[in-house]
């Protein structure tokens, strides 16, 4: 099958202007919504791509290592594509997620201390099942999945702020899959000179210290509220688009990306997840990198393991 014949889950998000935040950084804010996508994250984009392709080439079984977001788009357009979905979990992943997960038909099995652990565990259990593994963030069919996102940004631009660029683009980054595909998407546009701002929470930064280190840096803990941000590795292509790209990494506090999920709670009535705080707080709080950048596009990348709960635990955790 071409790609074009391939099924898709995800939606076309919209493009909204934030005049709260447009206000308070004295430039337009243009926020990108992939929290609305059906399973709540941009994941669904570049995994449902990756899961559509793996079953069109014969696969038997979608397998995840992910106990987040990823492994949630895969149970999701597992259903959809009517096969069966394993899920392997480390034991730190919460219950919440695990029942959003199987709630979607997949099967979720504990293994292992860490991530590491359950994705080993993952490769297995696709070998035994003819099965397909789906990496969350390392594989070019995904990045190739989320890159459309930036297409239907350039189609939108226009004729909401009259640009045809933004002044810069901010975005999370994890293990860098959604980076790689917005720089892909950017190409595909000709946004090659729009700076990206890259964005982490202090604990989970580990595409900052490669940057700084000139190769991959394998962190050796993540420590961070931002458990959807905490990739120990980055994939190695987002580390190559620092030479061919003007990305700059910033670095914020837990205490930031908490405020403002409850910014964006009161002010745009939706909750995220504080690895999709850390990108509101890098607009919140702008510092250099964003002087004189008009409009600022931040991609909202959700995330489903957000309630209202949750953000009174983080904020518990973090303080006020
Ligand atoms: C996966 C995810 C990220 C990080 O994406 P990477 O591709 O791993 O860099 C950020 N926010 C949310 C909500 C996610 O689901």
């Amino acid at each position: 099958m071409t790609e074009t014949a391939l099924p898709s889950f995800h939606v076309r998000t919209p493009l909204l202007e934030s005049h709260p935040m447009s206000a308070a950084l004295g430039a337009r804010v243009l926020l990108k919504m992939e929290a609305f996508q059906p399973v709540g994250s941009f994941k669904i984009r570049g995994l449902g791509r990756a899961c559509a392709r793996a079953v069109a080439d014969g696969a038997k079984r979608l397998v995840s290592s992910s106990g987040g977001n990823a492994g949630l788009a895969v149970a999701h357009a597992g259903r959809r594509l009517g096969v069966p979905v394993s899920v392997i979990v480390p034991r730190t992943t919460p219950e919440a997620m695990r029942a959003v997960i199987r709630a979607e038909g997949a099967e979720v099995t504990e293994h292992g201390a860490s991530w590491d652990d359950a994705h080993a565990r993952a490769g297995e259990v696709a070998g035994e099942t003819d099965g397909a593994l789906m990496h969350p963030f390392d594989d070019p069919i995904v990045w190739a999945g989320h890159a459309p996102l930036v297409e239907e940004m350039a189609e939108d631009l226009p004729s909401l702020v009259g640009a045809e660029r933004p002044g810069a683009v901010v975005v999370s980054v994890g293990g860098g899959g959604l980076l790689v595909g917005i720089l892909e998407g950017m190409h595909r546009v000709g946004w090659t000179s729009v700076p990206v701002i890259a964005v982490e929470t202090d604990g989970a930064a580990s595409y900052a210290a490669s940057i700084a280190a000139g190769a991959l840096v394998t962190l050796d803990a993540i420590e961070s509220i931002a458990t959807t941000l905490g990739a120990r590795t980055v994939c190695a292509e987002a580390l190559r688009w620092t030479e061919r790209h003007p990305i700059e990494s910033r670095l914020v506090s837990d205490r930031a990306a908490v405020d403002a999920c409850e910014r964006f709670a009161a002010e745009h009535r939706v909750l995220v997840e504080p690895s999709c705080g850390a990108a509101l707080a890098a607009v919140h709080d702008p510092g250099e990198s964003l002087a004189g950048r008009d409009p600022v596009i931040v991609i909202v990348c959700g995330g489903a393991g957000a309630s209202p709960e949750l953000l009174a635990g983080w904020r518990k955790r973090v303080g006020r």
